[in-house]
């Protein structure tokens, strides 16, 4: 008698009115949701905001049985059902934080029948008793959340994940649909072959975040060159600082307090209590300052994070694009800023070395670094540059700082040269390795102790390279580097030849270098006026 239904009803439409009050889809949800409510497969690459558990929680909700949600983020799984219990949507979970008696009574509530979606840790699939449970319920789709865990070339490969494929071979009539934040093509590739989804339909959104305004700094005094970002462009708004080490997390955070900056620490050695109260005051008061390792972040739904900053090198593009997209969900202009020096490199390459896992693995770890590394060092846009990781083409930005204002690029070639053939020198004495310091004072002429104590004054190259102030050099080294044209080994950081040094030594290869701008590009604000 009142109003006549809208001619796009439909059973999932009504169920995204009814159950969670939204009035329309988003993006490609409602396709997502159709595929699997036919009964078809779906892979999903959206990125963090997009609303991705909508298009497997809506499906559920369609279809007859228990959707089952395969999701490594444990700690959010109560959370997540209790969120999904307060619109009346049955849910429950099953993980090891749990005792006997609860895992017991979500157990029975699922074979009865009783719930519509049932979140699992993947671990429990390893378990052959839950496999049972599972056969003797009706299990309507299955979501498998963080697909990317499946990729051992991503950089977040969690074994678990692995068992995942027998999901199809067991249920090969039950819909699946995979879903991830975080994909570059060959991880995309890799969820697509390990879960057998070449037959599904993929999804894929744009990962571009045009509020986000990308910018790498050469590493110089991080702590005031970020103190220096947060007074000028960020006064008293909130932001994540990510560091590398617990140490340095610390030693960040009661710097910035001591400076005025209302800074919290945040990394898995503080007690649970600590992180868990130093979390909730970030989320609900205004305008703090997270210092954390990377184990802050996943579930974080803070819409109104300013700036996210990285006083180390992350290990991965992905890792740095998941990390930095934590920035401006809300829309409004944001920054991510990153300072990155030598050293950072020397200490990865070390961390790699020494990691465990076989050659194969160390060798992915690599690649990931040499990535990130010419991402750094890149003269184009650098958001290009992110996006075409992602398999995305794109326009340069106007929003990035190479953008903004573009590095000049210079012949660097006779700097390489010198570089280079003073790595050939230091390489004849055995028993002794040198880092990019030594070099850089050598090139420049410097009778350092360790200079003079190794003779190297006597070196041919010793000062033929004055016209190079020291930042200067440090930066040829760096973009040595990430060209490949010399390489980090070892405990101390020695600089080694690679197999393309000889044709720059032999004069048959140019080198061209970015020379870094003088000045910081204005404020993100101040940008978009
Ligand atoms: P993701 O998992 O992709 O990071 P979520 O599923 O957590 O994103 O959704 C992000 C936010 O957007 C949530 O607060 C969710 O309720 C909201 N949301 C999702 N879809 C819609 C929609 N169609 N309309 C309005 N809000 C939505
Ligand atoms: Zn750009």
């Amino acid at each position: 008698a009142a109003f006549p239904e809208p001619a796009e009803d439909s059973p999932a439409l009504r169920v995204l009115r009814r159950v969670f009050g939204y009035d329309a889809f988003r993006g490609s949800q409602q396709e997502v949701v159709e595929q699997v409510i036919g009964g078809g497969d779906a892979l999903v690459l959206m990125p963090t905001g997009a609303g991705k558990s909508l298009c497997y929680q809506i499906p559920a909700l369609v279809r007859p049985g228990t959707g089952v949600v395969i999701s490594p983020l444990i700690a959010l799984m109560q959370d997540q059902v209790d969120a999904l219990r307060a619109l009346g949507v049955r849910a429950g979970f099953l993980n090891s934080t749990q005792d006997m008696d609860e895992r017991r009574l979500v157990e029975a509530e699922f074979v009865a029948g009783e719930l519509d979606l049932l979140y699992l840790a993947p671990e429990r699939l390893r378990v052959e008793a839950t496999v049972r449970l599972l056969e003797r319920g009706s299990i309507s789709l299955f979501a498998i959340d963080e697909a990317h865990c499946v990729a051992q070339w991503g950089h977040d490969f969690r074994p678990d994940y692995l068992a995942l494929s027998s999901l199809h071979e067991h249920w090969p009539t039950v819909p699946r649909v995979a879903l991830t934040a975080t994909a570059t093509e060959a991880t995309h590739a890799e969820i697509t072959s390990r879960l057998g989804l070449a037959d599904a339909r993929h999804f894929v959104a744009s990962f571009d975040r045009p509020n986000i305004q990308y910018r790498i700094a050469p590493k110089d005094e991080p702590k005031k060159q970020l103190l220096q970002l947060l007074r000028t462009e960020h006064p008293g708004e909130a932001g994540i600082v990510y560091c590398l080490s617990r140490s340095s997390v610390e030693k960040t955070a009661a710097w910035l307090v001591e400076h005025g900056v209302e800074a919290l620490p945040y990394h898995a050695g503080l007690d649970s209590r600590v992180r868990a109260a130093n979390q909730s005051r970030f989320l609900r008061e205004d305008g703090l300052v997270m210092v954390a390792t990377i184990a802050f972040g996943m579930g974080i739904d803070k819409p109104d994070v300013r700036f996210v900053a990285h006083l180390d090198l992350p290990k991965s593009v992905e890792g740095y694009y998941q990390e930095t997209g934590r920035a401006g969900r809300d829309g409004l202009p944001s920054t991510a800023w990153l300072a990155y020096g030598l050293q950072d490199v020397v200490q990865q390459r070390k961390m790699i070395d020494t990691s465990e896992g076989d050659q194969a693995h160390r060798r992915r770890l690599a690649a990931h670094l040499d990535a990130m590394l010419a991402l750094c060092e890149t003269v184009e846009c650098r958001r290009v540059r992110l996006l075409d990781y992602f398999g995305q083409k794109s326009e340069p930005c106007g929003n990035c700082d190479t953008c903004l204002v573009p590095p000049e690029s210079w012949d660097g070639t006779v700097a390489a040269q010198k570089f280079l053939s003073t790595i050939v020198r230091l390489q004849r004495e055995r028993h002794q390795k040198f880092g990019a310091t030594q070099i850089a004072d050598i090139l420049m002429g410097r009778k350092t102790a360790k200079v003079i104590q190794f003779d190297h004054d006597a070196l041919s190259v010793f000062g033929v390279g004055a016209e190079l102030a020291e930042a200067e050099w440090r930066s040829v080294a760096r973009q040595l580097l990430a060209q490949r044209l010399v390489a980090v080994e070892g405990e101390y950081g020695t600089l080694v030849l690679t197999e393309d040094s000889a044709e720059v030594l032999r004069g048959n290869r140019t080198v061209a270098l970015r020379r870094e701008p003088a000045k910081q590009p204005r404020a993100a604000k101040a940008a978009r006026t």
